[in-house]
């Protein structure tokens, strides 16, 4: 099913700088950010500037500057995170649990398992802001 784009969604007022962000990478298509309720230390998301709410919708270009960009990040957060291994996802749509209706694919350091709930709570702005630093050193 074809969804129509929120333009007012939270991550396109991130990508638009109307509010702020725990920033880790950028490039001309893409942008990778702290996760605001990580799952677990390091969470981090990755963004196409293409404005598209599923995978189902984004275009081949994006899909592959999206993919390069969390190859990047997602070494360097697992780098960064002292693990040998991460989990990458993302929610298409409502239905499967997507709460921000902006593509995005997430980055979990280590497995699904045992950590916490999905936007379940808000972390420590100034540890998210350490981490990151953590993870940009890795870049
Ligand atoms: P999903 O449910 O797949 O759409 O995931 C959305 C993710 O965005 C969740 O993991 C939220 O914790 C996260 N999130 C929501 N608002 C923000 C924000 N302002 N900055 C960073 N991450 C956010």
């Amino acid at each position: 099913m074809q969804t129509s784009y929120d333009h007012d969604n939270i991550f396109a007022k991130i990508l638009r700088e109307e509010i702020p962000c725990i920033k880790i990478f950028e490039d001309e298509h893409t942008l990778a950010f702290m996760d605001v309720m990580p799952q677990t230390s390091g969470h981090s998301l990755v963004i196409p500037k293409e404005p598209v709410s599923t995978l189902y919708e984004l275009s081949d270009e994006a899909a592959l500057a999206c993919i390069k960009t969390v190859k990047r990040v997602g070494k360097a957060v697992q780098q960064a995170m002292n693990i040998n291994g991460s989990t990458v996802f993302q929610h298409n749509g409502k239905d499967a649990g997507q709460t921000v209706p902006h593509f995005h694919i997430h980055i979990l350091p280590g497995s699904l398992f045992g950590i916490k709930g999905h936007a379940a709570e808000f972390a420590d702005p100034d540890e998210l802001k350490i981490t990151a630093e953590k993870i940009i050193a890795c870049l």
